[in-house]
C-alpha cells in the first residue's frame, strides 16, 4: 500500500508546474497584437493622418496607448508604389516569407479620429492589452502560491515519511514501527552477558510466548508489560531482542520520540496503528524504547498536550487487550522516575526489570563476548581489564574490544593483544595520545611530581586502591597525565576512612607540587573538583559527619543519569556545610602535603623514572618504592 500512495504525490509537482508553463505560454506567447510585430515602424501622427486622408490606411488598431496601423497598397502583392522601402518580400535565411510593415504612432486626444477612421472604411478596434497584465498577474500572484503549495507539500512529505511513507494527505499516524518476523531476531541470551537476574524475570514472558495455553488453563494472566530500567549503555535494548530471539515471535520494535509528532493527535494514532499491528501478529513482542520521551508524568502546568494524547492513548490500549491476547508490552527508559504513575501500575508495565551497571565478573563475560568476535593474538587477560574499567557499561566494554581492534589495524597488525586492550581502556578513560604536543622540560617535572604525588599518597595510606599506571603522556581529553587505581576485587561500600583517604589521595597531586616547587599550578582543578564532590557527598548524604550526623541534605534527582543532586536545607545550613566541607579538604590537603614531605626521597626518585619513560606501571611503581633508600641526600631531608 505504500508503494500506491507514493505515487500520486510527485504527479502534483508535476501537474503544478506544467499548468503553469500552460498559463505563461498562452498569455505570454499566445496573444500578441493583433497585427504581428514584425517590421514596425514608428512614425509621426501627422504621416499617419495623411495616410488616412489619402485612403491608404487598412487597419487600425490601438493597443496601451499607441496606435498599430498597416497600409492598403503594402498587402498587395505587386504594390511597387507603396513609398516605404521595406514591405514586400522580406528573406530570412532562405525561407521567404511576406510580412506588412506595420506602423506605430502615438495616440493623440482626438476625438474626431473614430469617425473619420469609420469614414475611411478602416477597420479598427481596440487591443486592450490583456495579455501582459494577465502574465504580470500570474508572477504576482500564482508563482508565490506555487512556492508556498511546494513548502507545504515538502512538508507533508516529511509528515508522510515519519507517518508512514504514506501519502500527501492520506495515513498520517501509521506508525511505523520497524517490524521483524517470528524467528528473525538472531539475538538470544547468550548474546546478553552479566544481566542473571534480568534474564530470569524476562524468561517467563519468553516461556509463556511459547506456551500460552499453560498459563491461560492455571487462570494466571501474563504481565502485559515490562519495564527495563537502567543506566544508559546497560543493554536494555539489546535484552529486549533477546527476548524476542528466544520466545521466535514477531518483534515490533519503535522508538518513544518517534510517536511525538508536529501536529496534536498523530502520536496517538500511531500508538492506536501500533497496538492494531500487534494484535493482528500476535502472540508478538512490542517494544517501546526510550518510553520516557512519551511517558513523563503529566504534570498541571500547560502540559504537551501532544505527548499527553499520545500517553493516554498508550494507557487505553494496554488496558484494551485481554490479559492473555498474546501481545506483551517491553519498554526501556534510564529515566524511570520521570515516568508517570498510570504507567507503572499493575495491569501496564507491572513488571520491573533493573538493568544495572555490571560487576566485575559481568564486566569480564561482556568482555568476553565481545572479544570472542575479534582476533586475538597472545595471552588475554580480560579479568586484569575487567579490574580497571569499574563503572563501566557494556557498551562502554564493547567500545574498548572495537577500539583495541582498530588500533591494532592502525598499527599494521592482524590480532588484538593485551596491550592494545588495556591502551584502548586509557583511551576510554582520558582520551588518544597526544604525541604532537610539546611540553617543556619544567612543566614535564610539574606534571610528573603532581601524578606521583598521587601514587604516593595512595600507596601510604590505608584503604586506598593500589596503584594500577601512572603516565604523563598528554591526552586529547585535555589531562596531561593520570594516575589510575585498581582495586583487587570490586567494592560496593566504602567507609569513611576510604572515603577521606580517597580526598587525600585527589590533594596528593598539588600537594607535591607545593611541597617540591613551592607554587601551584591550574593542573589540579580536576583533583579539587571531584574531592570536593565527595566531601560534599560525605556530609550531604552519607551521614559522615559528626556535626550533622544521619541528616540528609541533598537527593539524587536522577540517579541513571549522572550524579545530580537537588540541595535541600536552609540558608544557614548551606554555609555551614560549605565550611564543614573547606575544613575537610583542608584536613586532607595537610595529610597529603605530611605523606609526600616524609617521603620526599622516594617521591624525586619515581618522578624521575616517571619522566625518563613517561608511563609506569603499578608494579614498577611498588618495586621503587619498596626498594632500599638509595640516594643519600634525599635521606638528610627526609631527616629535615
Ligand atoms: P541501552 O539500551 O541499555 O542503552 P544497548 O542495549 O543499546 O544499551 O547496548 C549497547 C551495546 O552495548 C549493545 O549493542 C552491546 O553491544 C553492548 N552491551 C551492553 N550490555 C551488554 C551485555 N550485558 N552483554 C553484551 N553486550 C552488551
Ligand atoms: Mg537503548
Ligand atoms: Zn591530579
Amino acid at each position: 500500500m505504500d508503494e500506491k500512495q507514493t505515487k500520486p504525490r510527485r504527479p502534483l509537482w508535476f501537474w503544478l508546474f506544467i499548468g503553469l508553463g500552460v498559463v505563461v505560454l498562452f498569455f505570454g506567447l499566445g496573444a500578441p497584437n493583433v497585427l504581428g510585430s514584425a517590421n514596425e515602424q514608428t512614425v509621426t501622427y501627422d504621416t499617419f493622418l495623411t495616410a488616412l486622408e489619402e485612403g491608404k490606411v487598412e487597419k487600425v488598431e490601438l493597443k496601451s496607448g499607441t496606435l498599430y496601423y498597416t497600409l492598403k497598397a503594402e498587402n498587395q502583392p505587386a504594390a511597387t508604389a507603396a513609398p516605404r522601402l521595406n514591405f514586400g518580400f522580406r528573406t530570412v535565411s532562405g525561407t521567404s516569407s511576406r510580412k506588412a510593415t506595420v506602423y506605430a504612432v502615438t495616440a493623440m486626444d482626438d476625438p474626431n479620429l473614430v469617425d473619420r477612421l469609420h469614414a475611411a472604411g478602416v477597420t479598427f478596434s481596440e487591443n486592450p492589452g490583456t495579455g501582459n497584465m494577465l502574465l504580470l498577474i500570474v508572477l504576482q500572484y500564482a508563482v508565490p502560491i506555487l512556492f508556498y503549495v511546494l513548502i507545504f507539500s515538502f512538508f507533508f512529505r516529511r509528515m508522510g515519511k515519519l507517518g508512514a511513507g504514506g501519502g500527501l494527505m492520506g495515513s498520517f499516524g501509521k506508525s511505523n514501527a520497524r517490524s521483524v518476523a517470528g524467528g528473525d531476531v538472531k539475538t538470544t541470551f547468550a548474546d546478553v552477558a552479566g544481566q542473571d537476574e534480568a534474564k530470569e524475570s524476562l524468561q517467563e514472558i519468553v516461556s509463556y510466548l511459547h506456551n500460552p495455553q499453560e498459563y491461560t488453563e492455571i487462570g494466571a494472566r501474563m504481565p502485559r508489560g515490562a519495564l527495563l530500567i537502567g543506566p544508559p549503555g546497560t543493554g536494555k535494548t539489546l535484552m529486549a531482542r533477546a527476548v524476542a530471539g528466544e520466545a521466535g515471535v514477531p518483534f515490533l520494535s519503535i522508538s518513544g520520540p518517534e510517536f511525538v509528532e508536529l501536529f496534536v493527535g498523530m502520536g496517538a494514532s500511531k500508538v492506536r496503528d501500533l497496538f492494531k499491528e500487534a494484535r493482528e501478529k500476535a502472540p508478538c513482542i512490542v517494544f517501546i524504547d526510550e518510553i520516557d520521551a512519551i511517558g513523563k508524568k503529566r504534570d498541571g502546568f500547560g502540559g504537551n498536550d501532544e505527548r499527553e494524547q499520545t500517553l493516554n492513548q498508550l494507557l487505553s490500549e494496554m488496558d484494551g487487550f485481554e490479559g492473555n491476547s498474546g501481545v506483551v508490552v517491553l519498554a526501556a527508559t534510564n529515566r524511570p522516575e520521570s515516568l508517570d504513575k498510570a504507567l507503572l501500575r499493575p495491569g501496564r508495565f507491572d513488571r520491573r526489570v533493573p538493568v544495572e551497571l555490571p560487576d566485575q565478573g559481568g564486566r569480564e563475560a561482556i568482555l568476553r563476548i565481545h572479544c570472542n568476535r575479534i582476533k586475538t593474538e597472545g595471552p588475554i587477560d580480560l579479568s586484569a581489564i575487567a579490574r580497571i574499567t569499574p563503572g563501566a557499561s557494556g557498551a562502554d566494554l564493547a567500545n574498548v574490544i572495537n577500539e583495541a581492534a582498530l588500533c591494532a589495524v592502525r598499527s599494521g597488525r592482524h590480532a588484538v593483544t593485551q596491550k592494545d586492550l588495556e591502551d584502548s581502556v586509557d583511551v576510554a578513560l582520558a582520551g588518544k595520545q597526544r604525541k604532537s604536543m610539546v611540553i617543556s622540560q619544567h612543566e614535564k617535572e610539574i606534571i610528573a611530581y603532581h601524578e606521583v604525588g598521587h601514587a604516593l599518597v595512595a600507596a601510604k595510606q590505608k584503604g586506598a586502591a593500589p596503584v594500577h599506571k601512572i603516565t604523563i603522556i598528554p591526552r586529547t581529553s585535555g589531562a596531561l597525565g593520570f594516575t589510575m587505581q585498581a582495586d583487587e576485587d570490586e567494592r560496593f561500600l566504602m567507609d569513611k576512612q576510604e572515603a577521606f583517604a580517597k580526598i587525600v589521595t585527589l590533594t596528593g597531586g598539588r600537594a607535591a607540587e607545593e611541597v617540591c616547587f613551592d607554587s601551584v599550578t591550574t593542573g589540579a582543578a580536576n583533583d579539587i573538583e571531584q574531592a570536593t564532590s565527595i566531601a560534599r557527598a560525605m556530609i550531604t548524604r552519607y551521614g559522615m559527619s559528626e556535626s550533622f550526623g544521619m541528616t540528609a541534605f541533598e537527593q539524587m534527582v536522577n540517579p541513571y543519569l549522572g550524579n545530580d543532586t537537588t540541595m535541600n536545607c536552609s540558608q544557614e545550613t548551606a554555609a555551614r556545610i560549605d565550611r564543614e566541607v573547606i575544613s575537610l579538604i583542608d584536613k586532607a590537603y595537610d595529610q597529603a602535603k605530611t605523606i609526600l614531605k616524609d617521603n620526599r626521597s622516594k617521591l624525586d626518585e619515581i618522578a624521575h623514572v616517571l619522566i625518563e619513560r613517561e608511563t609506569i606501571s603499578g608494579q614498577e611503581f611498588m618495586d621503587i618504592l619498596n626498594a632500599p633508600v638509595a640516594l643519600p641526600v634525599s635521606v638528610e631531608r627526609k631527616e629535615e
